[in-house]
């Protein structure tokens, strides 16, 4: 799937939607999700065109890839979530309804999410 630059994300790394910055490096970028799924609820995306999980870890590079895990573990804990504990989700394809075809890792948090997967 090639990478389309006219999804959601794309446009809040140009600045043509606005979003709440809660973390920016040159690697990632980090803001609540609009819709919250649980009290801390927010996004990381790469700073690079990659539509999902594996066409980022198939075609990022080193620093690409170390950066923006670096930079997830670090929104967690800017988040307050380090130590009560979160859930990363990384939607890829149909069978996830991934949304929007930016890679991004969901950082969920501020409760307790009891089991991995919800019914439907
Ligand atoms: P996906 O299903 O692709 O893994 O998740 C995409 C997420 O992006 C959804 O949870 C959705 O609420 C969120 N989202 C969609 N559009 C926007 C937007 O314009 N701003 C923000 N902050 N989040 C968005």
């Amino acid at each position: 799937m090639a990478y389309d630059d006219s999804n959601i994300f794309a446009k809040i790394l140009r600045g043509e939607i606005p979003c709440q910055k809660l973390y920016e490096d040159e690697f990632a970028l980090a803001f609540p999700d609009i819709r919250p799924q649980a009290p801390v609820h927010v996004l990381v995306i790469p700073k690079g065109k990659y539509v999902s999980i594996a066409d980022f870890g198939a075609k990022a590079s080193p620093e690409e890839l170390t950066g923006f895990w670096r930079a997830v573990s670090h929104v967690a804990k800017l988040v307050g979530v380090e130590e009560s504990g979160y859930r990363l989700i990384c939607n890829a394809g149909p069978d996830s309804r991934q949304e929007v075809p930016h890679f991004h890792a969901h950082i969920l948090g501020g409760r307790a999410l009891g089991h991995l997967l919800a019914p439907g």
